[in-house]
């Protein structure tokens, strides 16, 4: 099990696992367990980051699952591959025979390939159900919804190796130095060295900011009001692209009329930043040909504004023209190595493979003549929704690579969930959390131990290639979700291979029409396809917008920039760049001015514990001046119980109070 499947152009480099870039690599000649760098698409000199070098260090730990388990008398226990697929089969279907297929809920993860959400997707709508979904979408909801249903897909809009034709590069509440570090050395400081200027918006200062030629560090909940007093400054000085904003954008007058009342100076004085600081943004960008926005986690789910600052970037740029050409447009930058996929072959309650809707009754007639079945039509529930329907009207769960247990909710709430579950079926590769409510539990095989494809944050398709083989008796998701498809819908899921599904994902997936595995292998191909598939898209919306009328509507911003309340600060969570061994590297402190630290009576090196609605965590404290005041700076893989609820804000007090 877990070699490689056959078909597939095979050699000893794969795809890095660790984080959305998508750099190639191999196992170190000389050391197994280290990566080395080759030459690939994205990382084109051959570089890896020091995470990516350590791509393989996780792999050969003992706590990886080798053997199936099954619980029998309260205790889960090794069981064969036969007796535990039948077990979790079993279970699955008795929920949907005793409730209906709605009953059921699947969730995806932005670590399996293309081609295993992809399967997991055709599961949960052969049994019936719309209930899949992937863990990523909560990453950078907003923006990719803002994408989504303004410009047309929720993608980056252009590519990594076209930033140096940016006259200017707004990083707004992202760290692509240390989250994107080989994207950001090949690409980024390419950029700055041909002359672009890098602007950083983010409130904390962080490895970024020292490469930017202007820091605006707005109060947190006021980005959407500089940007948008941006948008004044820049009409205000004649920067607005006229002949764009006619033939591409609709509903300018009104937008142009709200823009007329924003006061600058007051936006500015309320997100505390100087005002000259933001004239001198706006003078550089009406004085650029060009514009790219490179957007974060940090434009994300904050209570004011988090999803107007998405909105506000966009008009931002639509009023300059600034998409459609290399070194424009609006990108949000992915974290973990899968999240574009995993939303393309549709893993989403709402979303078909492809990103068409699931009550189109032409896409969906379309795939249901491909799979032989009738598929349903009322979009179903997201991860968040399903879990707070476990126990209720949700019974049973396929959980692929993800611990609900602690990355959705309040861990003890979240417990009693799963505990409500008549059904939990989790494939993984370490226990978990979540695997101790499971009624079985399938060993899954690493990102570097799989074959098949992944797609990178500009939307790059390439493939992998198995370079170690799984431990013990743990397999591929792909075996094993196809192994649950054949007991659980039957023929449809005999693929011979994952070469197999990818070529029916592409045949219905409009945006992969005609991709073939032989040019993804050589050098990967960015979706969406040209016509005979075998060339990719660089630059999205080169003649048009995806909606409807071909245009881009302009979006009035409601950004208020009001603070949080006195005794709370606000929380900034660092993105999210994950995989095998990814958790261990990342920085677990909380990070406050020296200000706050003391009005606390913390000081450096203290253990504090931060509590909102959501949860209560301990962290240990670094004073220093990465944050501004009023801040508190949590890495996400640390945060993510206190973002269960959206709330924002935490109070942060000394442990041993
Ligand atoms: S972690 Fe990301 S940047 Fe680093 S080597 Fe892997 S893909 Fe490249």
């Amino acid at each position: 099990m877990g070699g490689n499947d056959g078909e597939w152009p095979s050699d000893d480099a794969t795809v890095c696992p660790l984080c959305s870039v998508g750099c190639t690599l191999a196992p170190s000649d000389g050391e197994k367990s280290r990566a080395q760098g080759v030459p690939g698409p994205v990382n084109r000199n051959g570089r890896l980051c020091q995470r990516g070098i350590g791509a393989f260090d996780a792999l050969g730990s003992d706590e990886r699952l080798t053997t199936p388990l099954v619980r029998r008398d309260g205790e889960l226990r090794a069981a064969t591959w036969p007796e535990a697929l039948d077990r979790a089969a079993d279970a699955l279907s008795t929920v949907a025979d005793e409730h209906d297929a709605d009953a059921l809920c699947f969730f995806g993860a932005p670590h399996c390939t293309n081609e295993e959400n992809y399967l997991l997707q055709k599961l949960a709508r052969s049994l019936g159900t719309n209930n899949v979904d992937n863990r990523a979408r909560l990453c950078h909801v907003s923006g990719m919804t803002a994408l989504e249903t303004r410009l047309g897909r929720p993608a980056m809009t252009n590519s990594l190796s076209g930033l140096s034709e940016a006259g200017v590069l707004l990083v707004v509440g992202a760290n692509p130095a240390r989250q994107q570090p080989v994207a950001f050395d090949s690409y980024i400081r390419t950029a700055l060295h041909d002359g672009t200027t890098l602007v950083h918006v983010d409130p904390r200062e962080n490895q970024t900011t020292r490469a930017a030629s202007v820091h605006l560090a707005p109060r947190p909940g006021t980005d959407a009001l500089v940007v948008t007093a941006l948008c004044a400054l820049v009409a205000e000085r004649g920067g607005v692209d006229e002949s764009f904003v006619a033939e591409r954008t609709s509903g300018y007058g009104e937008y142009a009329e709200s823009l007329a009342e924003v006061d600058a100076d007051r936006a500015a004085a309320t997100a505390d930043i100087a005002p000259e600081s933001l004239r001198s943004v706006a003078d550089r960008i009406v004085a650029a040909d060009r514009v790219a926005v490179l957007a974060g986690t940090g434009i994300e789910g904050s209570d004011h504004g988090g999803t107007d600052t998405a909105d506000a970037l966009i008009n931002l740029l639509l009023l300059i023209g600034s998409f459609g050409q290399p070194g424009t447009g609006m990108n949000v930058l992915r974290g973990l190595n899968n999240e574009q996929g995993a939303t393309d072959a549709g893993c989403r309650p709402d979303r078909l493979p492809g990103h068409r809707p699931v009550d189109s009754p032409e896409d969906s007639e379309r795939v249901a003549a491909e799979w032989g079945i009738e598929l349903p039509a009322t979009p179903g529930l997201t991860e968040r929704e399903a879990v707070e329907r476990f126990g209720d009207s949700v019974h049973g769960a396929l959980v692929v690579g993800e611990n609900p247990a602690v990355e959705k909710r309040d861990a003890s709430w979240l417990r009693d969930r799963l505990t409500a579950l008549s059904a939990l079926v989790v494939v993984d590769l370490f226990e978990s959390e979540t695997t101790e409510h499971a009624d079985v539990v399938l060993p899954a095989a690493a990102g570097v131990e799989k074959a098949g494809t992944v797609t990178n944050l500009d939307r790059r398709v390439q493939s992998l290639t198995p370079t170690v083989a799984p431990p013990g008796d743990a397999r591929p998701d792909f075996e094993i979700l196809r192994e649950l498809g054949i007991r659980l819908v039957g023929d449809a899921f005999e693929y011979e291979d994952s070469a197999a599904a990818f070529d029916e994902w592409t045949r219905l997936s409009p945006v992969h029409e005609g991709m073939t595995r032989s040019t993804v292998a050589d050098g990967g191909v960015q979706w969406p396809t040209a016509g005979d598939g075998l060339h990719g898209t660089a630059v999205l919306y080169e003649e048009a917008f995806e909606t409807e009328s071909g245009r881009a509507a302009f979006t009035d911003i409601e950004a208020n920039g009001t603070d949080s309340p006195s005794d709370r600060l606000a929380l900034l969570v660092g993105s999210r760049a994950g995989g095998v061994g990814a958790t261990g590297s990342s920085d677990e402190r909380v990070h406050l001015t020296e200000t706050d630290a003391a009005s606390r009576g913390i000081e450096d090196g203290d253990s504090v514990v931060l509590r909102n609605d959501a949860a209560a965590i301990e962290a240990t404290v670094a004073v220093d001046g990465s944050v501004r005041e009023g801040t508190a700076y949590l890495h996400a893989d640390v945060a993510d119980p206190l973002v269960r609820d959206e709330s924002a804000t935490v109070r942060v007090r000394p442990a041993s109070q």
